[in-house]
């Protein structure tokens, strides 16, 4: 039977696709259908249809899903960004874990058997919602000229005002209220994409969950007059206004009646700092480069603990690390997942005290710095070089000395290293077979040259942290044949109501004793 674009139909949804659609089949022929999730029995309509399969629109629920929950959010479809929203979060688990396992199976080429054998339950979250420490909001203006604040409807580029998203902090609707009313009480304008024109771009806001800290940061069109700095006034922000920790610098002055806005947002519980980035650049680059702090402190902190994944309800250890984190720094945005993800590579890392270790991939030094205080010595990799720099003063602030780190990519850094190294009586020599290796890529995954100079470094583990396991899987399979073995493997969900998940894998090197 053919199908064609606009015929309507009627399917069971049976299985989901990765970007979390709703899968069914009639006579043979494949449908997605976004919005619906499996087991809801739906009326459909085709909207671009292919030889074998098509994409169909979801019509009317005939009979809903047990699986179905209500949306949280009145914006949710509109959104897209929360792919599972109406899927229960016990399902929301269960879709994800399944997502591992078939990329492993599929791309990985491993065993289904294994698999199942060797993967742990899925490391899921206590309270789904609300787990973002970080909120990026675009600015606009609504048809009556009102500044409104929300997210870009899905893959456009068009507003839809919200600024209560469920899955951020509570507080970010009171800030970008603030800022909404300041705006219309001062004429303040909001930038406009189309133009160019406008002053509020987007508004960037963080905290700290152990520390409680806020950062607000917005970022503007800032043109200023051309060659001459921003104004500065009076001896501190304003009035009333905790003064910068330096003590001398004074608050610039980029927006209209800016001490209206400071003061309002001071008041705020938990406020640390207040910054401006500016951004005169027709890009979708959210942030610009300069930062001026106008408010507080530069930046706000955060602990990370380390739990005991062995344990049931993962209790502390007593390690903690501490961070300072910038507008500009990558912090991952799931903090209480983000100690139970680390921890789980600590442990897969199987430390005792006196390992070499390369982390490769290591951003701020996060996870180098968690694996130290358990280890030799360690050597952080990273491209970006003010990461590298944040990497390094959090190892002085939290008074670790065996780590150190490199700028560059992994697979030009890592070869390169060991060419000397195995060449030359070189220092670090001790790097060149390191104990272990853990990296932790951005969604490509490892360079293959990155993993060629890790076989031959042979380490006796490696764990692979991974934000996408079809990389993750085909990565997998290179070190396989690489005379590795595949020892470990477990989920840990940090964007919950998303179809996002983290995997932790341990492979084990063929013949290593595992005692070592
Ligand atoms: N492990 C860190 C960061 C993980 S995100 C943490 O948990 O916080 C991945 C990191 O890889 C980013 O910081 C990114 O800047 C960096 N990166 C991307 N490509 C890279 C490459 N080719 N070589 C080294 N680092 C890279």
């Amino acid at each position: 039977m053919e199908f064609k674009k606009n015929d309507y139909l009627t399917v069971t949804i049976e299985d989901m696709s990765s970007e979390g659609e709703g899968i069914g089949k009639v006579d043979g022929f494949t449908l997605f259908v976004k919005d619906t999730v499996i087991g809801d029995v739906a009326e459909v309509k085709i909207m671009k249809a292919k030889k074998s399969y098509a994409y169909a629109r979801l019509e009317k629920l005939i009979t809903p899903s047990p699986y179905r929950v209500e949306p949280t959010c009145p914006t949710y479809r509109q959104c897209g960004g929360c792919q599972l929203q109406v899927l229960s979060y016990e399902q929301q688990l269960a879709f994800k874990h399944r997502k591992i396992r078939n990329n492993l199976i599929r791309i990985g080429g491993f065993e289904e058997s294994f698999i199942d054998n060797i993967m742990e339950p899925i490391v899921g979250m206590e309270n789904p919602l609300h787990y973002r420490n970080k909120a990026q909001y675009p600015v606009g203006t609504d048809k009556e000229g009102n500044p409104i604040a929300g997210f870009y409807a899905g893959r456009t580029h068009s507003i839809i005002p919200n600024i209560s998203c469920g899955l951020g902090v509570t507080e970010n609707e009171t800030i970008l209220q603030i800022i909404l009313d300041y705006m219309k009480e001062n004429k303040v304008s909001a930038y406009d994409e189309t133009t160019g024109q406008g002053l509020i771009r987007h508004i960037l806001i963080r905290k700290g969950f152990t520390s409680g800290e806020i950062m607000v940061c917005l970022v503007i069109n800032y043109k200023g007059e051309k060659g001459t700095a921003p104004k500065t006034q009076g001896s501190s922000a304003t009035a009333g206004a905790k003064s910068n920790t330096e003590g001398t610098v004074q608050a610039m002055r980029f927006l209209p009646t800016q001490d209206k806005l400071v003061d309002a947002l001071a008041a705020v519980p938990g406020m640390t700092s207040i910054s401006v980035s500016v951004n005169t650049e027709r890009t979708n680059v959210i942030m610009g480069k300069e930062i001026h702090n106008i408010w507080g402190e530069p930046t706000i902190s955060d602990t990370i603990h380390v739990r005991d994944m062995t344990k049931e309800g993962y209790p502390l250890t007593g390690q903690e690390l501490t961070f300072k984190i910038s507008p500009l720094s990558f912090y991952q945005v799931n903090p209480v997942q983000t100690e139970k993800l680390y921890s789980l590579a600590l442990e897969y890392a199987g430390l005792t005290g006196k390992e070499t270790v390369w982390d490769l991939y290591c951003g701020i030094g996060t996870i180098s710095l968690f694996l130290a205080g358990n280890a030799g010595k360690v050597c952080g990799v990273e491209i970006i070089p003010q990461a590298i720099e944040d990497a390094k003063k959090n190892a002085l602030r939290n008074g670790i000395a065996n780590a150190e780190f490199y700028v560059g990519k992994a697979e030009e850094v890592l070869p390169e290293f060991y060419e000397k190294a195995s060449t030359e009586n070189a220092q670090n020599a001790d790097m060149l077979h390191p104990d272990v290796i853990v990296v932790d890529p951005p969604r490509k995954g490892c360079d293959t040259a990155c993993l060629e100079t890790m076989l031959k470094m042979q380490p006796e583990r490696i764990v692979y942290v991974s934000c996408d396991s079809a990389t993750l899987a085909r990565d997998l399979k290179v070190l396989c044949e690489g005379g590795y073995e595949v020892k470990r493997v477990r989920g840990v969900d940090m964007f919950g109501m998303t179809v996002h998940v983290e995997s932790t894998v341990m492979l084990q090197r063929r013949g290593a004793d595992p005692a070592h």
